[in-house]
């Protein structure tokens, strides 16, 4: 991951040309808004907005009318289209001013009346923002969250070190939250100070305007530069986070992240929410951590509203000597709590997770978590933000963290809880991990992707290194994300592979909470002319290969201390013999009783363990490779090809079993709506009077 240092220059990127050959000053305003919202020195993901003021004619009327389009709630500038920008009557939304002064409306529940300002049916929500762009009087607007700006406007001298470098063309205004009258604070800022293009929001930002977005473009960047310059300039010989005190890197990292990571994943596990951890071992954070004065900025906390909304006030630091989780956690909880005590108000959101969403440790680096791998990457990368904010504050002269209560009125403002309460509820496996052994194809592969499709991150292993890619790809874009699954090359047999492959499920993740334990393979063989290879190869697939999966998983869900779900895919083999097939027979019905087994011995830990039996599921298994099809074929007195249809007629439904039908099965046990189901098999098979559980 790339840092956002202060110290680098952006470059104008603005392409003239292509800028006149758009079609509208709104296209202008997305090409502009893609180019800020892509460089990290210029904004942090999602934050930031920008807007234009247009004439357009009204559908209504057919009159010429102002329209304001500015950045819609959420989503990032980075990627923004047309359809991401809200349209409203400027002057509906300026006429809100006289409404709010002739009833004493609050505030926050000025933002209702926006929807009423819309203009042409448009369906996008405006950001909270949208009055810091309505009342400026000028065409293009840009409020931008610069690390290299915020840290000015985070500094102890903030208007000092703004006028220092600035001089008369930017305006100072004080911390207010954003809403209705941080607008109105601005456009008095502005009648006040006509001169100025732009304002320093302390504690969070700049806002700068232009008459067209070209212009406004490159004063966006020149504001960021001049901070940029001045914070190169004041750079003494002295570190501004102090003196080396620390290692910078252990020498054992991946032995520590292994031992820490899936014990703290279980414990910041909050009524039942499991969260994805997200691990960033950078230079800026490795050498942020090792500085004297890294204790006490870390308890100060972000800066940028922003930022700390998913970085929580402050993160927590684990002594690196002494990792003593439950400790430390039980102090963290003990003073999120007394912070929400001292902070709450009368129709304050009851206390969310009182658990760190990012935790620092000294000579390991930073983990921090969200509901997916996406949101935890991104708490991670604000906490960079705030290290950069920080930093340049330090250099300036001393870090000021926002007042608690100022800090606790936007982590619980009702605004936000309302968003979150409009959020599309999470899929079924959102925040759950899932490990499929044989995931490269056939049922393992559709287990994949129905669980990655309901939202789980999936660790593919499978020995077909050739096919996993190609595996690991389909399931991503079923989940269309590419943070949704990993792809691990692993042979279920032999030990030392399958740790590593459980390790990197939890170096990307953070643990497990699902296994399907399905690698197989099969042969052919009575117990008289099965050979010693033939046994071999089977007892090491489907008995070592399932127990030491199952062992795998269930050691590292005993150490997460949250429960998990173990599915094995056995056969209907296991319970009514096949001909000619005595050790493949044998061996199913050993993993079905390993599975019982383990229900029992697991389940004061939370742990379920159930299994699948199907049937003749010839479509993409490996199993039914040529040899297999062609010997069962022969035993049955028929073409190859006439395989499928002699199995759908010997079902009692009639039925082809597809590898998604199984899938569908495995997700059931997986998931909580089999939650008291635990050492059960269900047959997938269509109905096989044999195969009957009794
Ligand atoms: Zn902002």
């Amino acid at each position: 991951m790339s840092t956002t240092s202060p110290s680098a220059r952006v470059e104008n990127l603005w392409d003239r040309d292509r800028a006149h050959s758009l079609r509208d000053d709104l296209d202008r305003l997305v090409y502009a808004s893609n180019l800020l919202g892509s460089d990290p020195r210029v904004t942090n993901f999602g934050g930031g907005n920008t807007s234009v003021k247009t004439q357009e004619r009204d559908p209504l009327t057919d009159h010429e009318v102002e329209v304001l389009w500015v950045k819609g709630s959420g989503g990032d500038l980075g990627s923004a289209t047309r359809a991401n920008f809200a349209s409203l009557y400027q002057d509906k939304v300026l006429a809100l001013e006289e409404r709010v002064r002739a009833t004493g409306l609050h505030e926050d529940d000025v933002v209702e009346l926006y929807r009423y300002c819309t203009f042409g049916l448009n369906p996008t929500a405006c950001s909270i923002d949208t009055p810091l762009h309505a009342f400026v009087p000028f065409k293009a607007v840009s409020h931008m969250h610069s690390d290299a700006v915020i840290a000015l406007a985070a500094a102890e001298n903030a208007r000092e070190a703004m006028e220092a470098i600035y001089g008369s063309k930017m305006g100072f205004l004080p911390w207010k939250r954003p809403g209705f009258d941080l607008g109105l604070a601005l456009r008095d800022l502005i009648r006040a100070q006509p001169g100025i293009q732009g304002a320093l929001m302390e504690s969070h930002g700049f806002i700068c305007w232009a008459d067209d977005w070209e212009t406004c473009y490159a004063l966006t960047l020149e504001f960021i530069n001049r901070a940029v310059e001045a914070l190169e300039a004041q750079r003494g010989s002295d570190h501004p986070f102090g003196d080396l005190v620390l290692p910078r890197r252990r020498s054992d990292t991946r032995a520590a992240w292994l031992s820490l990571l899936p014990e703290l994943r279980g414990k910041v596990t909050f009524q039942g929410a499991r969260l994805i951890a997200h691990v960033d071992e950078s230079d800026a954070v490795l050498d942020f951590l090792s500085r004297s004065k890294m204790p006490a900025l870390a308890r100060l906390g972000t800066s940028c509203p922003d930022h700390f909304l998913r970085t929580k006030i402050r993160p927590l630091v684990l002594d690196p000597e002494n990792l003593d989780l439950d400790g430390a956690l039980g102090r963290f909880r003990e003073e999120y709590a007394a912070y929400y005590e001292r902070c709450k108000r009368p129709d304050s959101p009851a206390m969310r997770n009182p658990n760190p969403s990012v935790v620092l440790i000294p000579g390991l680096g930073m983990v921090s978590f969200g509901k997916n791998p996406q949101e935890a990457e991104v708490t991670g990368r604000f906490y960079l933000n705030a290290i950069a904010v920080m930093e340049g504050a330090e250099t300036l002269s001393r870090y000021v963290a926002l007042p608690e209560q100022e800090a606790f009125d936007i982590e619980y403002w009702l605004l936000e809880e309302a968003k979150l309460r409009r959020m599309p509820a999470e899929k079924s496996f959102s925040r759950r991990v899932a490990v499929i052994t044989g995931a490269a194809q056939g049922i393992g592969l559709a287990t994949a992707k129905t669980l990655a499709a309901q939202g789980a991150c999936v660790v593919l292993l499978d020995i077909n290194e050739a096919r996993l890619s190609g595996a690991v790809e389909e399931v991503q874009g079923v989940a269309g994300s590419p943070r949704a699954a990993i792809g691990v090359p692993c042979d279920v047999t032999d030990t030392t592979s399958l740790s590593e492959a459980f390790e990197a499920a939890v170096l990307r993740y953070g643990g497990v909470d699902i296994a399907v334990v399905n690698a197989g393979n099969a042969r052919r063989g009575t117990v008289a002319d099965t050979t010693d290879a033939d046994y071999e190869f089977l007892s090491d697939l489907l008995m070592r290969g399932y127990f030491q999966t199952m062992r795998a998983a269930s050691q590292l869900m005993i150490r997460q201390g949250i429960g998990g779900s173990i599915v094995v895919v056995a056969s209907k083999n296991g319970v009514a013999v096949g001909s000619n097939a005595a050790i493949y027979s044998a061996a199913k019905s050993f993993e079905l009783h390993l599975m019982r087994c383990a229900a029992v011995d697991h389940a004061p830990h939370g742990i379920r363990c159930n299994a699948i039996n199907p049937d003749a599921v010839l479509q993409g298994s490996a199993i039914w490779s040529d040899q297999w099809r062609e010997e069962t074929a022969k035993l049955l007195g028929i073409h190859p090809d006439e395989l499928q249809d002699h199995y759908k007629n010997r079902t009692l439904l009639k039925r082809t079993v597809s590898p998604e039908d199984c899938a569908a099965a495995i997700a059931w046990l997986a998931g909580d709506s089999a939650s008291r189901t635990t050492g059960a098999t269900i047959p997938v098979d269509a109905g096989v009077r044999e195969g009957f559980l009794r």
